[in-house]
């Protein structure tokens, strides 16, 4: 903490100034946070597990031989070293092989299935209208650059970055042996046809509604729409099993496409395949490739000054590729059934709270409060880990192909996702890995989520009163809850089918609760004259305030036979918001914070927690902060949606 500061004049500071000031920006990361230190701890923890999995002599069971030849495979430098870019050999000459736009969907499909979005995004989900049934869609993508807004805005910052990604392209091609020029004339080829997709994309507030996402077609119809793209070789390389209905969105992504395959000459489509296959792949070729790589995406692009070691990120890709396998191993050592059985406890009772507060709601007609406690009551809660590990065993993981094994997996996850297609819809998935220090909710599954990486201290700490555990992790299940009921989550119904369970009157006034909040955020400044895009952040930051309104109700109830005690001169309920603000203590770099403020739907570290006390009566009394301080809003601009 930073005692010198008032708490009612930056709470932020006051609760983190000290966290700030001992914990450095380490140079090889982007951003340092205490969920950012915490995963960094499990990183070494993990290695510890991997390390020992990669030298187990005899017979091994499953787990320990996929997980411990993985990182071994991942940790031969001299190996993939000695490889260099002839690692793309056989995919290269996949890609020389097209000779018309007709021939790219094979190609396109196989890099898809073994690289992952390529030209544009596809994969089997849960109909929007019907959350029980799974069907498939293609989506915009195949950018390189982080969002489309990239390629579109005109600010002097953008354009320095436009042509500092020019080179970096050119710089790809000159790794895969064309000269300078060539490589040059490539780069120029490939930033026309990623720009043309960009200008053809949605924005990232527009994806935030859902029904702009929705667009339900025969296939026949998307092949009308794009018959310049050979759709049932594609779907035929992709192995899916026969549909009708497939979605499409948005139109005029796909619409754009098509232009390109008609107008483009075809050696700029095999350049555009080249780069992104070098370009994707580069992390596991040889130095080269992983230094520019760095030198781009994480030094330009975020600000970091140094590449993580080998080991962190040959962890990192085990945890993304084998998750849940690696899990197991993390969960045996970390997660006890006492630390599940807890949490499980403060779930019940903040939603406990949210019924209570559904029920309090002073705007809400009675009709539009059954709907939303039904669709609470039908939130599934997920602790910990899932109750079936995923299962890889039918994929060859080597010790000696590092890449190979990267392909075999991404496929093995790409076809896990594909035979969904028609299929019932499995409620006990997860889609994150138990070490993940994050969480999550899902408005078509309807369910929340928290892996054991979460749950654990200084977030959680099964040694300290429920005050700052109420206060932290209270307000993370909180504010995952509050997401079915955000600007977003709200088109969803109990089921996860997108549909308008409001009354149009209820509805004009969430709507009009939830633009206070917009209001609010738009206020703050991210970095020089870049402001927080509201319309963005909006949803979690109706979910921060939510989440901690209903910590704070929840740890009231659990709390209400005990004699609560002052602790270092600080009172319960001021340990209860130090606790809350203190889950994201953090330091960020420039970079890393200009490209957040263009893709990340959260706002900044500092923002999500004063934009939230300054909306609570209950943190000016804790701390007796008066009318007219800077945390504490005037009663006309307090902002209170749920
Ligand atoms: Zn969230």
């Amino acid at each position: 903490m930073d005692k010198s500061v008032d708490p009612c004049v930056d709470f932020y500071q006051y609760s983190c100034g000290g966290w700030q000031k001992k914990n450095p920006i380490p140079a090889d990361q982007t951003s340092w946070g205490v969920y950012g230190k915490l995963y960094q701890d499990n990183l070494a923890f993990l290695r510890g597990i991997l390390e020992q999995a990669a030298s187990a002599k005899g017979k091994r069971d499953t787990v320990t031989q996929e997980i411990g030849d993985f990182y071994s495979a991942c940790m031969d430098e001299a190996g993939i070293e000695k490889l260099g870019a002839g690692a793309l050999k056989p995919q290269l000459a996949m890609i020389d092989q097209v000779k018309s736009a007709h021939d790219l969907a094979p190609v396109v499909a196989s890099m898809q299935l073994e690289l992952g979005g390529v030209l544009f995004g596809s994969g089997v989900r849960q109909a929007p209208d019907n959350s029980e049934q799974q069907i498939i869609g293609v989506t915009q993508g195949g950018l390189g650059l982080p969002d489309r807004d990239y390629y579109t805005k005109d600010d002097p910052k953008s354009k320095e970055i436009r042509e500092r990604y020019l080179q970096h392209v050119q710089k790809i091609f000159e790794l895969l042996g064309d000269n300078a020029e060539t490589a040059k004339q490539n780069a120029d080829a490939v930033m026309k046809i990623e720009t043309a997709l960009a200008t053809a994309s949605m924005t990232r507030v527009e994806r935030r509604d859902p029904y702009k996402s929705k667009n339900k077609i025969k296939l026949a119809d998307l092949e009308q729409m794009v018959p310049d793209f050979d759709w049932a070789a594609y779907f035929r390389t992709l192995k899916t099993r026969q549909f009708e209905i497939i979605n499409v969105a948005p139109t005029s992504f796909f619409k754009e496409l098509d232009t390109l395959l008609k107008d483009e000459p075809v050696a700029n489509l095999r350049n555009y395949l080249r780069y992104h296959l070098a370009n994707g792949y580069s992390p596991y070729l040889s130095s080269a490739f992983v230094q520019e790589n760095f030198d781009f995406f994480i030094s330009f692009l975020r600000g970091a000054k140094e590449m993580q070691p080998r080991w962190k990120r040959c962890v990192q890709f085990t945890d993304r590729d084998l998750g849940e396998a690696l899990g197991q191993a993390y969960v045996r050592k970390v997660f006890s059934p006492e630390l599940k059985a807890s949490t499980l406890d403060m779930v019940r009772r903040i939603e406990d709270a949210m019924a209570q507060r559904i029920q309090q709601l002073d705007w809400m007609s009675p009709e539009t409060k059954e709907q939303a406690l039904a669709k609470l009551h039908g939130i599934r809660n997920k602790i910990g880990y899932p109750d079936k590990w995923r299962d890889y065993s039918s994929v060859k993981i080597t010790s000696n192909d590092f890449l190979g094994d990267v392909e075999r997996l991404t496929e093995f996850e790409r076809h896990r996702n594909l035979n969904k297609l028609g299929q019932p819809v499995d409620h006990g998935e997860w889609g994150m890995s138990p070490p993940t220090v994050n969480a999550y909710y899902n408005p078509a599954m309807n369910d929340i989520n928290f892996p054991a990486g979460v749950l654990q201290p200084p977030l959680y700490d099964a040694k300290i009163d429920d005050a700052p555990n109420y206060g932290d992790t209270g307000g993370t299940i909180g504010h995952e809850l509050t997401h079915g009921f955000d600007d977003q989550g709200a088109k969803f119904d109990a089921k996860g089918n997108l549909r308008d369970w409001w009354t149009k009157e209820d509805k004009e006034k969430f709507e009009e609760r939830t633009k206070c909040i917009a209001d609010q955020y738009a206020q703050y400044v991210v970095v020089d004259d870049v402001h927080i895009n509201s319309r963005l952040t909006l949803g979690e930051d109706v979910a921060d305030l939510g989440g901690e309104i209903l910590a704070y109700i929840a740890w009231k109830s659990a709390t209400k036979d005990k004699k609560l005690q002052t602790v270092d001169d600080l009172t319960p309920e001021q340990r209860f918001f130090i606790g809350f603000a203190q889950w994201d203590c953090s330091n960020d770099r420039p970079e890393n914070l200009r490209l957040r403020a263009m893709t990340d739907p959260h706002s900044p570290s500092k923002y999500r927690i004063n934009g939230v006390v300054v909306n609570m009566p209950e943190f000016a009394k804790a701390f007796s902060c008066k009318a007219g301080q800077p945390m504490v809003n005037p009663p006309d601009k307090v902002c209170k949606v749920w």
